[in-house]
């Protein structure tokens, strides 16, 4: 990773403050402020967190504060999945199970796509902004989030 990648992606407090600040924004009604949050987390995040309790702490607060409808929940899903190891610290059965549940549950479900999606539908970017328009997302040639309440789960489309 170059110094400008590294000085552009966001750390695990960085990535904690949008948390909190998207829930903050969410709470207040101020959309546009989540929009900017979840969108700077988007473009800057690296994918994966340093610390296993940090990511503990951090999802856990996300699944109790941000409504379970939101790409930004899961973007940590789909990132955890894509860098998960069982090499990894963050592998342990104690981690795992300090994950909150619908994360967990989430996760399941992105291995199983995974696992049975052929290469070309791999290949198919996912979205992971708040489009402030319809316009705009039409713009958008990436796939994006629909969530199924009944299920609790996320469908890209
Ligand atoms: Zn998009």
């Amino acid at each position: 990773m170059s110094l400008i990648e590294e000085a552009l992606s966001a750390g695990d407090e960085q990535a904690d403050a949008c948390i909190k600040g998207y829930a903050f924004g969410d709470r207040f009604c101020a959309p546009g402020f989540c929009h900017a949050t979840s969108n700077f987390l988007a473009g800057t995040f690296k994918g994966y967190f340093d610390s296993s309790d940090q990511l503990c702490l951090s999802t856990s607060y996300a699944f109790d504060n941000i409504p379970s409808d939101r790409v930004i929940l899961q973007s940590f899903v789909d990132d955890y999945c894509l860098w998960w190891s069982d090499a990894d610290h963050d592998c342990s059965l104690d981690v795992q199970e300090r994950l909150p549940s619908a994360f967990r549950r989430r996760a399941m479900k992105r291995f199983q796509e995974l696992n049975t999606m052929s290469a070309e539908e791999k290949g198919k970017k996912r979205c992971y902004m708040e489009h402030v328009s319809d316009v705009e997302k039409e713009d958008c040639q990436a796939l994006h989030m629909r969530y199924d309440e009944k299920k609790d789960l996320a469908y890209f489309e």
